[in-house]
């Protein structure tokens, strides 16, 4: 694989990073996946404006101009002849000379930014998109600022071994009797033909992929109800699915051992993920 590294492209294997990066110490860092679909990005300006908002939230400077960033998305899915699949994008606050709590002088210590392709042939035609998936529900023991995207992903990863070890396939997290989102992805349930979903807030991440989901089923004349939901309220919907830019939209079909409906798969939420890959392909870049 070709990856992008503070200006260069260079074999994965060559490419560097200091010790004292502190991304690396101290999460101290953002990202962005952005998907592929046909060689092209899904809602990357969506990503773009998000990764803005994530360095702004954290005071830290933009290394990169949205048009060079976009042009480095274009070249690594070029090169790496990426059909299908992730652009992964880290932009960390650099490597000053020592470890130390407060932030580095952003003009003597220089951020360290890089990029690689997740090839994933597939993706839209997953077979899991027909089954669905299978979540446990366990506490958000996360911090307060959800909604920045950094890749303090601890917590997260730990709820998707809980999973695995449950012999399921996800986490949803539940802080003050109400579900707040998934391990890595937005969290809806739907009852008749209303979707329901969380409202935004620093509670969880704005999704990209929630936001043009929600715009498109709005517009295909669906109800949408933006609020708080329970996990008991999910056991009784009549479907559940979760989105992100790796799954888009992907039914749940069993919420801690409890089946949703019939468990199998239902009506909306297929429509939903086909509506949704048809419009942002169109839109894609
Ligand atoms: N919530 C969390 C906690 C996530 O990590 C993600 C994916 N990074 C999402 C939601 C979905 O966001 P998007 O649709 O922008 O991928």
């Amino acid at each position: 694989r070709t990856v992008y590294v503070n200006g260069e492209y260079l074999p994965e294997n060559e490419a560097k990073i200091s010790i004292f990066d502190r991304g690396f110490l101290m999460a101290d860092g953002v990202y962005e996946v952005t998907s592929v679909l046909e060689g092209k990005l899904i809602d990357f300006d969506g990503h773009a404006v998000r990764l803005q908002r994530s360095l702004d939230e954290l005071d830290m400077q933009t290394p990169i101009s949205k048009e060079d960033l976009l042009e480095v998305h274009r070249e690594l899915v070029r090169v790496n002849e990426i059909d299908e699949g992730m652009i992964y994008l880290q932009i960390t606050r650099g490597a000053p000379d020592d470890r130390d709590f407060v932030f580095p002088d952003p003009e003597t210590t220089p951020q360290t930014i890089v990029l690689f392709t997740q090839n994933k042939p597939g993706l839209a035609n997953s077979p899991t998109a027909k089954t669905g998936i299978k979540v446990i529900s366990i506490e958000d023991e996360r911090w307060g600022r959800r909604d920045i995207k950094t890749v303090q992903l601890l917590y997260p990863s730990m709820g998707k071994m809980m999973a695995k070890k449950a012999g399921k396939d996800d986490a949803w997290m539940v802080e003050d009797g109400f579900v707040t989102e998934g391990t890595s992805n937005n969290a809806y349930i739907v009852k008749g033909n209303k979707i329901i979903t969380r409202a935004l807030s620093n509670d969880i991440l704005h999704g990209i992929t929630r936001a043009a989901v929600l715009r498109f089923a709005r517009e295909a004349q669906m109800e949408v109800e933006e609020r708080n939901f329970t996990i008991d309220e999910a056991k009784q919907a009549d479907e559940a699915f979760i989105t992100s830019a790796s799954t888009f939209v992907m039914p749940v079909v069993e919420i801690d051992g409890v089946s949703l409906g019939d468990g199998k798969v239902g009506s909306v939420t297929p429509r939903l993920r086909e509506i949704y890959l048809e419009e942002s392909l169109k839109k894609a870049i």
